[in-house]
């Protein structure tokens, strides 16, 4: 990495400490990295086999950022669940188990809200609640096996990242581009294949210097198997950002925000500016933009008191409910 603070590198923390600010990880993917030498303040780190469904651990996770709110009086805290990632791949996005689980983390975010307000934090805390990716049910039939392809051999490559579900990267031996480059171009009818510099740019993958001379990308429910069938998800993500389904929740709670208000859906890339103004710090260079997301703000002489807090919603998938928070 490059030493930018990027919320998506886990680095965000660490660079929020370096500005003069308290911070606390919880789980979130790279909380053990350090920024030029400093560590977050707090941090729990979970072990590398680790049940990520435990609702009493997602609870005491809970009580223990509230404490480190009023107790070690953190500015910032990131906490992170693993769910319901977990059983979206293993089970599906439409299968009962993962139903069940989205229930469970809906009974959390009413834990969190009810801690809050107990806690008499709310008039000060801004509660952001995202994720990075959607679901997507896997197709079993017409699978794209990269080995059988006619004409293909893996002698031709050089280097391989296969079998994460729906993109490969590919590096052919020297002279091989072109021939590697043509017997997968038309293999498959849901495979998609690209020299590096002719991948659509909206991928923003396009000349970029860690990506690989051919990209493969398949479409939504298809994933890519290289030499054999290792992988066996049920559900899956990393498709098209297009696609309805890849797509995820924003919700954002707290005294900075309008209540009631539901915008159109916008890029996560954008969330980075807005934590450093509500945090009141100097981003690092990054891709987005404080202005997509500023319509959300309220505007600082009004101070908005009173009426029941509803939260906004970008409105990009999941089912609506009225009280998104409530729970029995
Ligand atoms: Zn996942």
């Amino acid at each position: 990495m490059d030493g930018h603070c990027q919320e998506s590198s886990g680095k965000f923390m660490e660079c929020l400490h370096s500005q003069g600010l308290k911070t606390g990880s919880i789980y979130f993917p790279g909380g053990r990295a350090k920024y030029q030498g400093e560590e977050v303040n707090k941090k729990l780190v979970e072990p590398p086999v680790f049940n990520y469904s435990n609702e009493t651990n997602w609870r005491q996770n809970i009580d223990t950022v509230i404490e480190w709110f009023t107790v070690d009086n953190l500015d910032f805290i990131a906490l992170y669940f693993g769910e319901p990632d977990s059983s979206g791949h293993k089970y599906g996005p439409e299968s009962t188990q993962r139903k069940n689980m989205i229930k469970q983390v809906d009974r959390t975010v009413g834990y969190l809200r009810q801690r809050i307000q107990e806690s008499g934090l709310e008039p000060n805390l801004n509660l952001i609640i995202t994720s990075d990716h959607g679901m997507e049910t896997v197709i079993k039939t017409n699978e794209i096996l990269i080995r059988t392809i006619n004409n293909f051999t893996f002698k031709d490559i050089d280097f391989e990242l296969l079998d994460y579900g729906p993109n490969g990267l590919l590096v052919p031996k020297e002279g091989k581009l072109e021939h590697v480059y043509s017997v997968l171009k038309n293999a498959h009818p849901k495979l998609h294949v690209y020299k590096k510099e002719e991948f659509p740019k909206r991928f923003h993958y396009a000349n970029h210097p860690r990506i690989t001379p051919l990209v493969l990308y398949s479409d939504p429910g298809y994933v890519i198997h290289g030499r054999f069938k290792v992988q066996f998800n049920k559900g899956e993500h990393g498709f098209d950002n297009e696609a309805m389904n890849m797509k995820t929740i924003f919700r954002a709670v707290g005294p900075a925000f309008k209540k009631g208000l539901v915008v159109e859906p916008f890029e996560s890339v954008n969330v980075y500016a807005l934590l450093c103004e509500l945090l009141g710090i100097t981003p690092e260079p990054h891709d987005g933009s404080l202005e997509v997301t500023k319509p959300m703000l309220r505007e600082p002489e009004d101070t908005g008191s009173g009426g029941d807090n509803e939260p906004e919603d970008n409105g990009s998938g999941g089912e609506h409910r009225e009280k998104w928070w409530d729970w029995e």
